[in-house]
């Protein structure tokens, strides 16, 4: 019955042959396993897929579980706990907000770690943004840029622009908005028929190892995808599409996928051209996350700046649930000098203990150096997970598709050509790390022949180099036992 419900998105998404949708269960996913061992234990009472050991306090990277065991996060959660766990600046600061003032309502009164931290964003990339909504996350966060997309075009005059181009194989988040944005055929599956398909439109990612043409350039790649953007202009009519959007290094979907040099600026000269936004979704790769610099963008050495940038998970570092919209000066013109401020409102939106957990945060990032460590740190862990996993006489080394990245975000994708696993094989491995007390992320891949799957490392920027050798270690453990067990 749902397939009956999706005939467009399915006709949609499959205009790249080679991105199936995950046909048989939304379990291609190893975050969506099959709710066995959900249904069996009634025991559990919030939303969880499988029955995972319970969290009772955490240090660092480090989670103590109820039965007195530890285990390794060596992925922040989902790339969120940039400082890691415990950290006693942030603590203090939460507490002491906790005594102070504990909410109000953000249409009637603003507070002062709200205004203390829109000002630090605003410091992060002087002279990109002029202004920023807080949300409580980073599907929020995206729904919001949606809607602030739109809202200036409706400001502006120019409300029959309704459209967006975003990509395939990209994830902006689980709300309804977010989700019709997203181009990830098994997180989108279940929801197909309710989805807007009238205002979301599709088009490649950006993927250089598995779609880039035998003897294409990197030039000649960027420039067919920066066709491909203007074709999908042209069909839509330029003057109706609002953005286009892209995650600025794509994580769930496809593992620490960067774009090839010279695509974001080909893609925002498209969207210059027709008078549309550029907004990157920064959610996972930003606050910091690919080192060295607070945004992704400003890594990339072009410094593309977009005109609305979504950012969550590492501006809360997973002590507080926040998101944030960034505004250009061009957006934030355009909503002042229009109804004068952004429709868009939630109860806990600019929480004044939400933002002061968040501006401590930042204290620590900056206090401790850790935009150089987490550059640091990740060359560190890159050149163990090559050594390690791509050694010569390495088991695992023949299914090492690639390993790419930058800061402490590193995805390895595995390929295992003929062979076969009883169950996708990043489901497998999310599976044996756990069971070897560590937490990674592994996903199936969603490109046809069930190849693309994924394993994903994503540890706090103060990360040390012996928790790294850990961290290699147990991971290369986990996919030597799978080889030797299935390969
Ligand atoms: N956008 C991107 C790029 C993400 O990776 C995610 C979550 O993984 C989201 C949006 C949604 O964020 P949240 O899970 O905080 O709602």
């Amino acid at each position: 019955a749902f397939l009956k419900m999706a005939p467009v998105a399915t006709a949609e998404l499959s205009t790249a042959p080679a991105i199936v949708e995950a046909k048989k269960s939304v379990a291609s996913n190893a975050a969506a396993e099959p709710p066995s061992a959900y249904t069996k234990n009634t025991a559990i009472l919030h939303r969880t897929p499988y029955q995972p050991p319970t969290a009772v306090s955490a240090e660092g990277l480090y989670f103590t579980l109820a039965d007195g065991s530890r285990i390794v996060d060596a992925v922040g959660g989902a790339a969120v706990t940039c400082i890691g766990n415990g950290n006693p600046v942030v603590k203090q600061a939460i507490k002491d907000q906790v005594e102070k003032l504990s909410y109000c309502y953000n249409m009637q009164l603003t507070n002062e770690p709200a205004e203390a931290l829109a000002k630090l964003m605003l410091e992060y990339a002087p002279g990109a943004f002029e202004q920023v909504a807080f949300v409580a996350g980073g599907s929020e966060a995206m729904e919001a840029a949606v809607k602030l997309a739109r809202q200036y075009f409706y400001e502006i005059n120019q409300p029959q622009r309704t459209n967006f181009i975003s990509r395939q194989l990209s994830y902006h988040g689980n709300t309804l908005g977010a989700l019709a944005l997203s181009g990830h055929p098994s997180r989108r599956k279940v929801y197909e028929g309710i989805l807007n398909h009238d205002s979301f439109h599709h088009v490649s990612p950006a993927y250089a190892i598995r779609f880039k043409k035998a003897g294409e350039t990197d030039e000649e790649y960027v420039a067919r995808l920066a066709q491909e953007l203007d074709d999908k202009f042209q069909e839509l009519g330029p003057d109706t599409v609002i953005g286009f959007v892209a995650e600025t290094v794509v994580g769930a979907t496809t593992g620490c996928v960067a774009a090839p040099k010279g695509y974001f600026p080909a893609m925002k000269a498209v969207c210059e051209k027709y008078g549309a936004l550029f907004i990157l979704d920064e959610v996972m790769s930003g606050m910091g996350r690919m080192g060295s610099k607070m945004h992704a963008w400003q890594t990339f050495g072009d410094n593309v700046s977009p005109d609305i940038q979504a950012v969550a998970k590492g501006l809360g570092g997973g002590y507080v649930s926040i998101g944030a919209v960034l505004m250009s000066p061009r957006v934030a013109k355009g909503i002042r000098e229009g109804s004068g401020y952004f429709f868009h409102g939630h109860t806990y939106q600019a929480h004044p203990i939400t933002a002061a957990g968040s501006l401590a945060v930042q204290k620590v990032i900056k206090d401790d150096d850790l935009l150089t460590k987490c550059a640091e740190a990740g060359e560190y862990l890159a050149s163990r997970l090559r050594a390690t996993l791509l050694d010569k006489s390495s088991i695992v080394a023949p299914y090492v598709f690639d390993i790419r990245g930058g800061g402490l975000f590193w995805g390895i994708e595995f390929e295992l050509g003929e062979k076969k696993t009883p169950k996708p094989f990043g489901a497998l491995l999310q599976a044996k790390t756990m069971e070897k007390g560590l937490i990674i992320i592994a996903m199936a891949g969603s490109l046809e022949g069930g190849k693309g799957d994924y394993a994903m490392l994503a540890p706090p920027y103060n990360v040390t180099k012996e928790e790294i050798d850990t961290i290699v270690r147990i991971f290369n453990e986990s996919v030597e036992d799978l080889v030797k067990e299935y390969l």
